[in-house]
């Protein structure tokens, strides 16, 4: 096996030469060429109009739906660009029809913004939202799905990887669940795509959203959401405009026969260029190589910090990511992210609200999140690790 070119990683990485960055989970540090990318189109809009810009680079605005069909494995017409993970799921989940007594499942893990989403519609609808329980090592419970179907199940709604931990759910066994069951899939990868290879085929969901700024490396202001073709034609799209449908007459409108009828006419194009060359350039790594590296570094991080007196690592679930959450007795999350940050580390700080059921069934609060990519060297986590015993100490 060809050892990972960390040295290639670095020198494209101009941020990695500043600060060690375990913030991955929350923006990655983007590469010099999707930097580059989006400068450039920025540019060619100044100097020769937005919308004549947008004409000029058309061939690179098309490629973009190339290269997210190619990263989860769709076709182009199934791709969205839309401005972050959250919308996208919001136009996929707020498009499907609920009425009284419909269920929708979902993750404990699930992300506070798609709950909040399932409170609202409920509220309206009649509908229900339910949280299938973890198994014993905190993923989905994919027997515990099998036993809550029934005909009012309208949705499967799964959140791949957490924003709060290392947890990997078992999308392809729920997505198997799901399509036996003929049950729609709704997925929200958008801390695993650019993380691990994601195959919409293989796991079977009918929608799946993702973000760029994160795991992609992308500029912020970016996302895509997937639909499945056979779901397309039945799906209007809650909010429709003028690039999403064509004004035909009076009293009428046509939609868009492809997944761009969820989209908005208006968007960031220099970051849409940003992201197409981001999924390029995760893909000339390539997604196995990337998620290997990941998982040995990631697995080092949870074996440095464990043995420290008073630090606890959180993550659970059989194959854990890049994600590394942890505590240290006596001292608040808050504090640990300030006192790194002078040392020029960043991390962030996992929140009860962000992902309640979870955090509350595990009875915890906050927790530091320390997020790694394929660009983090071994040297950095043992500084890292240095950092966290010398705070454990006080
Ligand atoms: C960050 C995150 C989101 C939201 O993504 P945005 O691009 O900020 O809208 C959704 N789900 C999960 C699991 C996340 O971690």
């Amino acid at each position: 096996m060809p050892l990972f070119d960390i040295e290639r990683a670095r020198q494209e990485t101009p941020g990695s030469q500043h600060v060690l960055h375990l913030n991955n989970a929350g923006s990655s540090l983007m590469p010099q060429v999707v930097l580059e990318a989006t400068v450039a189109h920025l540019q060619l809009e100044a100097q020769i109009g937005g919308y004549e810009a947008a004409e000029q680079q058309q061939a690179a605005f098309e490629h973009a739906y190339d290269a997210a069909a190619a990263l989860i494995n769709a076709s182009r017409d199934e791709i969205a660009f839309i401005e972050n993970a959250t919308r996208a799921w919001d136009m996929a989940f707020y498009s499907l029809p609920f009425k009284a007594g419909d269920r929708i499942l979902t993750s404990m893990s699930e992300y506070a913004s798609n709950y909040i989403a399932y409170l609202q519609v409920t509220r309206r609808t009649g509908a229900v939202v339910e949280a299938i329980p973890d198994d014993a090592y905190g993923q989905v419970s994919v027997e515990a799905l099998r036993n809550m179907l029934d005909e009012r199940v309208k949705l499967i709604s799964i959140t791949h990887v957490p924003t709060s931990g290392g947890l990997v759910n078992p999308i392809v066994e729920i997505g198997k669940v799901a399509r036996a069951a003929n049950i729609l899939y709704l997925v929200d990868a958008c801390q695993s795509v650019g993380q691990m290879p994601i195959d919409v085929e293989k796991i079977g969901c009918d929608m799946l959203s993702t973000t760029g700024r994160k795991y992609l490396r992308g500029p912020r202001g970016t996302g895509f959401l997937y639909v499945r073709r056979a779901l397309l034609e039945q799906t209007e799209p809650v909010f429709l405009d003028l690039h999403a449908a064509t004004w035909t007459s009076r009293d009428s409108y046509e939609m868009r026969k492809d997944a761009r009828r969820f989209e908005t006419w208006e968007t960031n194009y220099a970051g849409k260029l940003g992201l197409a060359k981001a999924i390029d350039y995760a893909m000339d790594w390539g997604l196995d190589t990337i998620w290997r590296r990941i998982k040995e570094l990631s697995y080092s991080l949870r074996s440095q910090l464990s043995p420290l007196p008073g630090v606890i690592v959180h993550d659970r679930g059989i194959t854990q990511c890049g994600i590394v959450t942890f505590t240290v007795d006596g001292v608040d999350p808050a504090e640990i992210k300030r006192q790194l940050a002078a040392q020029q580390i960043n991390v962030s700080v996992a929140v009860r609200t962000s992902t309640l059921l979870d955090m509350e069934a595990r009875g915890l609060h906050t927790m530091v999140r320390a997020s790694i990519h394929y660009y983090n060297t071994v040297e950095e986590l043992t500084r890292f690790s240095a950092a966290i015993a010398q705070l454990a100490e006080l």
